[in-house]
């Protein structure tokens, strides 16, 4: 079965406890904690528990869970208070586009006037 944690894996450690985080929410299928770089005064990461290697991989095998981390990352932005003012979701996917930690994740980003663009 897919999903299953891998050894060599930075957020699976985080998962299963055996590297510190500063988690901010958690439930039995998602962990949300503060990135160790933030690039905004708000950075979130929201990953699932299980392991997949990135957002599309993890979408296909478990459209729900998927879902889930949109859900997580919506109340992350509301427990951060930056709902109102606008916040940014991003999944870096592939090394090309700066996927660092290939472990399923979106980061959340707000608290400072984000300019426009993609790029
Ligand atoms: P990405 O570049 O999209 O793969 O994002 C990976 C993110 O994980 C980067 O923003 C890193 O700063 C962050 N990161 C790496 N190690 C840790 C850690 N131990 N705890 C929290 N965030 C981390
Ligand atoms: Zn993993």
């Amino acid at each position: 079965m897919s999903g299953e944690p891998q050894s060599d894996c930075l957020f699976c450690k985080i998962v299963a406890g055996e590297i510190p985080a500063t988690v901010v929410r958690q439930n039995e299928r998602t962990v949300a904690f503060r990135d160790i770089s933030p690039q905004a005064p708000t950075h979130v990461l929201v990953i699932p528990r299980a392991h997949y290697p990135n957002a599309a991989a993890l979408a296909a095998a478990e459209p729900a869970l998927a879902a889930e981390l949109l859900v997580e990352a919506g109340e992350v932005a509301a427990d951060e208070k930056i709902d109102g003012a606008g916040y940014r979701l991003i999944f870096n996917t592939g090394a090309g586009a700066g996927q660092t930690v290939f472990h399923a994740h979106v980061h959340v980003l707000g608290g400072t006037p984000m300019r426009e663009g993609l790029v």
